[in-house]
């Protein structure tokens, strides 16, 4: 059982208060790829330019992620994305997108994928996400998405034809707002809902995430970290988390997607200790499942009711 992975693989320029990166290897389906492997294996699509690293890609191989839907336009430079953290490491102001390679893409999805039963659309042009749902034979178990403000702002009729036909999608508050118009969280999954996907999750940074279904809510927070370095890539590494458990288990009732949510939370805390995907090359089973302890500890409390 594997997972299909769909997203930007780029250059990344990251500044935060603390700290600036320069040009580091980062996007969408390289942060999924990184986490999610830890629990299945992956299927990458994607594209970059002839300047994008051999040895990452290598390394991501080594991981044992497929490569042979990830296109090499040896003449084109990759997507490269530059952003600015703000004080609070929550909010973020891009600086430059310059689309490159991704502003053409056409992916195909090669035979060897045709077996995977979960799909993880990453961040990316919307048209794209759309192209690889379009391309497989069998529908599969579960489709998740995530996606930005930036498609939102330029692609939103494509982008609304996607979500019509995934079942979970991923935003930030900020974007699940933008999406529905509404500034409560609950009605904006009420909206975004009767758009098409039967999940939602609203993701809120250092203050945690909500996974809405019909009319449950669940809740699990971000783990109090003493320092956050760079959060760039920590809501891709939440969706990769997520749906790589989801792989892993086979099983996409509401009560595993709860478990999902904390190994999400869990990966994320680790993606944002270093700059770009740094910590989770580093990170090994040992430590992902004391880190996931630590959640569970962290939220569990007896409480005798009068
Ligand atoms: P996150 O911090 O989880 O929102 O993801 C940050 C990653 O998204 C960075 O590595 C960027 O390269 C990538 N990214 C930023 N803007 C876009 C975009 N418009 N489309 C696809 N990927 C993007």
């Amino acid at each position: 059982m594997s997972l299909i992975v769909v997203g930007s693989m780029a250059f990344d320029d990251i500044e935060t208060p603390f700290g600036k990166s320069d040009k580091i290897v980062g996007g969408a389906a390289t942060y999924i790829a990184w986490c999610a492997s830890n629990f299945t294996p992956v299927k990458q699509i994607s594209v970059v330019g002839g300047d994008f690293p051999q040895e990452e890609l290598n390394a991501l191989s080594a991981r044992g992620v497929a490569l042979e839907g990830v296109q090499i336009k040896k003449d084109e430079k990759s997507f490269y994305w530059s952003g600015r953290y703000h004080m609070d490491m929550n909010t973020r102001d891009t600086l430059i997108t310059e689309l490159n390679v991704l502003g053409t893409f056409e992916p195909v999805v090669p035979e060897s994928y045709q077996d995977c039963e979960f799909l993880m659309l990453g961040n990316l042009a919307p048209s794209v996400q759309l192209s690889v749902i379009d391309q497989l034979k069998k529908k599969p178990k579960l489709i998740a998405m995530d996606t930005m403000n930036f498609w939102m702002d330029i692609a939103l009729d494509d982008l609304k034809k996607v979500i019509a036909k995934v079942d979970v999608l991923l935003v930030n508050d900020s974007e699940a707002r933008q999406l529905s118009g509404e500034y409560s969280l609950v009605k904006a999954a009420a909206a975004i809902s009767k758009m098409g996907p039967k999940y939602l999750i609203i993701k809120k940074g250092e203050h945690g995430a909500l996974l809405f279904h019909d009319k449950e809510v669940f809740f699990a927070p971000a783990l109090p970290l003493e320092e956050v370095f760079d959060p760039t890539g920590a809501g891709d590494t939440f969706a990769g988390g997520f749906i790589g458990h989801l792989a892993k288990t086979k099983d996409i009732s509401f009560n595993n997607m709860k478990t999902a949510i904390i190994v999400g939370s869990a990966m994320a805390s680790f993606c944002v200790e270093k700059f770009g995907t740094q910590r989770l090359r580093e990170i090994k089973k040992q430590d992902i499942d004391i880190r996931i302890k630590e959640f569970v500890d962290l939220v569990n409390f007896d409480i005798a009711l009068a």
